[in-house]
């Protein structure tokens, strides 16, 4: 069945057919969004017949996705998603919440959200005989695509910023990626990514560029619905409540990927509620938290610094669906600083979670949501961390206090406890 139809822009909504583009729209440049046959989907298929699924990774959405079976059975392509929600009761408390969870998506294979776009463009790349894939990152994009093409044999290059953390380096290489160090920012590298990729022929991952990323984030939504689906029919409190999420924001395709899934959903018609998605952004990067606020959709490039890379971006590249994501489902932008995401990571750190800057981002602004009552204490809310810890020791060394250093006595170990 050829579920994938085509595509529509999301600036000027023309629509093309899957073989006439491959990244943006040719008239404004516009993201785009893949359209499936939903009528179809709809007469073949029940909620029940993803959820009864056995596999536990986002192949179990394969139905919805715009891809078919990749290969790669016994690979780290097909462990990508599936990640834990955790309960925070004790984070619960003194924020006056009633219901606090966490989807830990630092246990993807290579440590971040960025797997799930990863593992459904390589899926793409296969498709379309793409002999080389290349993308511009930060880091954990192009971690993630090192570490997924490794698993099934493609070629991968990748072009970081020469002040990209060093262990997000040190993934790349070992992955056996060609690396390549532009000593520039992200967005720069993001844009050399385009004419490289246009010159040798080789197939583009970049995030907000290609459309086949959002496609692969939005598994994260289907997570959401089928664990909330069965949270909510276990709890009476949380039968007619409404999800709230929040989702750290850089370029703004993480959270329109989870909107196009809870929109997919609310297009098959299985989905009662849409959950209201919150975007958080760096106080030093925040493009797109900018254009929400301001009630527009313009997007004006901004002179990022923050410590969380991973979400450092001065032109966000999928600014105008981030900012509909939030603004369509009735959340709203937070901005963090520098400081609140440090003092998050430390609060994760004390409930057993290990989150890099950006993943933790998400947790300061639920911090500063309750502060300024834009989360009522009833609210079921599920923060997503997007990364581990182990990805930026560097910044998570700053979190904490430092470890005493003693003589190895006892008497030592008395004077400092
Ligand atoms: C990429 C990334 C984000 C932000 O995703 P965008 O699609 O750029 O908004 C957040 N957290 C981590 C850990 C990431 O790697
Ligand atoms: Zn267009």
């Amino acid at each position: 069945m050829d579920k994938f139809i085509g595509y529509r822009c999301s600036i000027c909504n023309a629509e093309y057919l899957p073989r006439q583009v491959t990244y943006t729209c040719p008239q404004d440049g516009g993201n785009l969004d893949v359209v499936l046959d939903y009528e179809t989907l709809r007469q073949k298929y029940q909620p029940e017949d993803l959820s009864s699924r056995h596999d536990s990774s986002l192949w179990r959405y394969l139905p919805l996705l715009p891809v078919g079976d990749p290969g790669g059975e016994g690979t780290p392509l097909r462990v990508v998603g599936g990640t834990p929600v955790f309960g925070l009761p004790h984070l619960a408390e003194p924020l006056g919440l009633g219901h606090l969870w966490l989807k830990d998506e630092s246990r993807n294979p290579t440590a971040s959200f960025k797997d799930r776009a990863s593992a459904v463009v390589v899926a793409r790349a296969g498709e379309v005989g793409a002999q080389v894939i290349v993308t511009a990152s930060t880091g954990n994009a192009g971690a993630a695509l090192a570490g997924m093409a490794a698993a099934v044999g493609q070629r991968a290059v990748i072009f970081a910023p020469r002040l990209a953390p060093p262990a997000k380096v040190a993934q790349l290489l070992v992955f056996g990626a060609k690396v390549i160090l532009v000593d520039g920012t992200y967005d720069d590298a993001f844009d050399l990514t385009v004419r490289a990729a246009d010159e040798f022929g080789w197939y583009c991952r970049n995030t907000g560029y290609n459309p086949f990323t959002a496609e692969g984030k939005k598994t994260a939504a289907f997570e959401i619905w089928g664990w909330w689906a069965r949270a909510s029919q276990s709890d009476e409190n949380l039968h007619r409540a409404r999800l709230t999420v929040f989702v750290p924001v850089g370029d703004g395709n993480i959270i329109s990927g989870i909107h196009k899934g809870f929109k997919d959903l609310q297009t098959l018609g299985w989905q009662e509620q849409m959950p209201r998605l919150i975007g958080v952004q760096a106080e030093g990067s925040a493009a797109i938290a900018n254009a929400f606020q301001a009630g527009n959709e313009q997007i004006v490039p901004v002179s990022a610094a923050t410590i969380a890379d991973s979400i450092s971006v001065d032109l966000p590249r999928d600014g105008v669906r981030a900012v509909r994501a939030s603004r369509e489902t009735g959340g709203t932008y937070i901005k963090v600083s520098d400081t609140d995401i440090l003092a998050a990571i430390a609060e994760l750190g004390r409930a057993g979670i290990f989150a890099e800057p950006a993943g933790a981002a998400a947790y300061a602004g639920l911090v500063q949501a309750v502060e300024q009552r834009l989360v009522a204490p009833g609210d079921p809310v599920l923060v997503l961390n997007t990364g581990s810890g182990l990805k930026d020791v560097k910044a998570a060394m700053q979190a904490v206090p430092e470890a005493p250093v003693i003589e190895p006595t006892l008497e030592a170990v008395k004077k400092i406890l």
